[in-house]
């Protein structure tokens, strides 16, 4: 009897792991409010059921313990499946899954109540369910080719996925476990069975988990350097990411200073709100403009920037000239026929140090352009 309740509390540390991490998962969805970790905090607590269920033998009955601990395992993989796919924005859909349930519970249902097979019951839940997260697996292929923590996260998926074929083989063969259930709990089967499940279990929850805090960094790095008017960067993550390209360009590379005329006046007569339309078409124009390896920013207020990493002084004042008639032609919503203009000013790191100089030499342009009559490219000059 004691050695019974040893044996059963020894098996219940694999569920419980999962536990604890579904428990990580919770805290991480009513953080983060992703879906997808309450998904994944769902599928460990269903697996933690499942294998309850099967642990202690509740129900009693035998062939509705095993619908019973299968219908959670089932929906336990399901929903694991479904939590990593979606984060990637790939999941299979509420059909789908329905449908992978249905054929479960039917092929469980068959070899118990139908044609009684332990030995089909097995290799139909485990083939299964590696064929499942493999699948998953497969699907997640363009995250080998992610960060380090994407990279982990698909192999840890395929290599738990792959791991029921041959574990299944090896301890099962062709003849499963016989004598009862607590012939069946001391099987080499079921102990390498809770063994494995524990320790790749583990290791893909946490794997899982790495990549949630990172995706929560990505959020919180965004979210620091995007404007969230525009959707452009900030001043702050414009001046972060130019670093390198001018790091690797420093003689090609040209800034171009926009700020919007008059733009106070167009506050005072069409309202803030307009004000704020006026800054985000602004801001699509710029970027509809802008060549692959261009960065675009709003430095502030009504002033952008566009840093062309490879680009002649000609070259940006041209883009400059493209720019400022874009923007003189657009018509924006709410202004009616009043024209919106902006003026540019533009130098290139051959005549400046470095970013301040840089920054320096193309605002003293802008303001050249300003006093100059606006609506104007300045490219020379102090
Ligand atoms: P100039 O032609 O000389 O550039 O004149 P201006 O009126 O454009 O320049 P000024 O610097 O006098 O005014 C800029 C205005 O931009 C003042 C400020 O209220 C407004 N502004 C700054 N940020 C925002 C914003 O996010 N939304 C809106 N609607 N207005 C903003
Ligand atoms: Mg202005
Ligand atoms: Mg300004």
């Amino acid at each position: 009897m004691q050695g019974s309740v040893v044996r059963v509390t020894l098996s219940l540390i694999g569920p419980g792991i999962i536990g604890v991490f579904g428990i990580a998962f919770l805290a991480a969805w009513s953080y983060a409010r992703r879906p997808y970790l309450g998904v994944l905090a769902a599928a460990c607590a269903l697996f933690a059921l499942g294998a309850s269920s099967q642990i202690l033998y509740v129900p009693r009955d035998t062939g509705l313990n095993a619908m019973v601990s299968g219908a959670l395992y089932t929906c336990a993989v399901i929903a694991a499946v479904e939590g990593v796919l979606i984060r990637s924005g790939k999941a299979l859909g509420a059909w789908i899954d329905v449908a992978i349930f249905v054929a479960f519970s039917l092929a469980l249902y068959y070899f118990f109540y139908v044609d009684r097979s332990l030995l089909a019951r097995i290799y139909v839940q485990n083939f299964g369910y590696g064929l499942l997260l493999c699948v998953a697996g497969l699907r997640l292929s363009h995250l080998r080719n992610g960060r380090l923590v994407d990279r982990i996260l698909f192999w840890t998926l395929l290599l738990f996925g792959l791991h029921f074929f041959p574990r299944t083989v090896f301890t099962v063969g062709v003849s499963p476990p016989s004598g009862g259930p607590l012939a069946f709990a001391d099987s080499v089967f079921w102990q390498t069975l809770q063994l494995s499940l524990a320790v790749l279990g583990a290791a893909l929850a946490m794997a899982i988990l790495a990549a949630a805090v990172s995706d929560l960094m990505d959020d919180l790095r965004r979210e620091r350097d995007l404007d969230h008017l525009t959707g452009l960067l900030n001043r702050r993550g414009f001046e972060a990411e130019i670093a390198a390209p001018m790091h690797r360009a420093p003689e090609g590379a040209a800034l171009i200073l926009c700020d919007v005329d008059h733009f106070k006046s167009i506050n005072d007569s069409f309202g803030h709100d307009v004000g704020d339309v006026v800054l985000k078409e602004i801001g699509a124009i710029l970027r509809r403009a802008a060549r692959k390896g261009d960065l675009v920013g709003r430095l502030g207020g009504e002033e952008f920037a566009v840093f062309l990493p490879e680009a002649s002084r000609s070259e940006a004042t041209e883009c400059a000239e493209r720019l400022r008639r874009a923007i003189g032609q657009g018509r924006i919503p709410g202004l009616g026929h009043r024209p919106v203009t902006a003026s540019f000013g533009v130098a290139t790191l051959r005549e400046a140090a470095d970013w301040t100089a840089l920054y320096k030499l193309a605002d003293g342009r802008l303001y050249r352009a300003k006093a100059e009559g606006r609506d104007r490219t300045v490219d020379r000059g102090t």
